[in-house]
């Protein structure tokens, strides 16, 4: 069974409609694939609409956290969408991302670059604005070779040049949203330093103690000793590990599936899970 739990479609910062994300999956021939969207569960209807026979899918969403100045990701598995605590808190970040990626704007434009905030919102589409659109408008403005290349002190990174701090929301608050909406909670790419500053080991320690699920491990951000330690500390924690993509199409260079995810994991989440159920696609259109 090959199982990738955390991929991004237009709903957030992918380049696939969620609907292209699970005939992708598919083909990459995964048997189970998350759609994690940044702050929005907005992909999940087209999602299931499109699912194809023999992929089954796990709705879910990425939640933008901080923990002492530190940003961090917190991935929420089948908790009920509806679940009126857990929407407002989603609606709270995802309505500060316009004024955010504006504020960017304004900032990369004191700095000389000719960014515009018609540019950004075509390059959003309809999904969720965030800071990799910014930084596909400076790789379309020649300013950076690739998106990556914007995730610098230079430009966007945590404290970078052009840098905006936006809403997000307490991870102990997040876990108590999320498992107040019956979901399951696993620490995105808890490691991935080149994204910025990163959050304590200790601070690990609280959040499962907290009620924390699991941490991602196999991640492209980690390299093979950060996922050696990171594998230690769950054992220790008792916490879960999982394998994941994080696709965002052609946005990044991950392709689905590069990372996986233990069945055995993959069944606990199922397990722990009661705010929704996974999807077994029917064959969709
Ligand atoms: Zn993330
Ligand atoms: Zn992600």
């Amino acid at each position: 069974m090959r199982i990738d739990l955390h991929a991004h479609s237009t709903a957030s910062d992918g380049t696939d409609t969620p609907a292209e994300l699970v005939r992708n999956a598919a083909a990459a021939g995964l048997d189970v694939v998350a759609l994690t969207d940044h702050d929005t569960t907005r992909g999940h209807a087209a999602a299931v609409a499109a699912l194809p026979e023999g992929l089954t899918l796990v709705t879910g969403a990425e939640l933008s956290c901080r923990l002492d100045g530190v940003s961090m990701h917190m991935l929420a598995y089948l908790f009920d969408p509806e679940e009126p605590a857990l929407l407002a808190e989603r609606e709270l970040v995802r309505d500060d991302r316009v004024p955010r990626a504006r504020a960017m704007v304004a900032r990369l434009n004191e700095l000389g670059v000719p960014v515009t905030w018609e540019q950004v919102a075509r390059i959003a589409g309809d999904g969720s604005v965030g800071r990799p659109h910014v930084a596909s408008a400076l790789v379309e403005l020649g300013v950076v070779p690739t998106v990556s290349d914007a995730f610098t002190q230079d430009w966007l990174a945590d404290g970078g040049r052009g840098f905006v701090e936006k809403h997000e929301t307490d991870p102990f608050e997040a876990l108590r949203l999320i498992k107040g909406a019956g979901g399951v909670a696993v620490f995105a790419h808890p490691a991935a330093a080149k994204r910025g500053r990163t959050v304590q080991e200790a601070s690990i320690a609280d959040l499962a103690a907290a009620g924390l699920d699991g941490i991602e491990v196999d991640h492209m951000d980690h390299d093979e000793d950060t996922r050696a330690r990171l594998r230690g500390l769950a054992k220790e924690l008792g916490l879960l590990t999982t394998g994941s993509s994080d696709y965002h199409g052609s946005r990044k260079t991950c392709v689905l599936g590069e990372y996986t995810t233990d069945p055995e994991v993959y069944g606990e989440i199922t397990r722990r899970a009661f705010g929704a159920f996974p999807v077994p696609g029917a064959g969709g259109a």
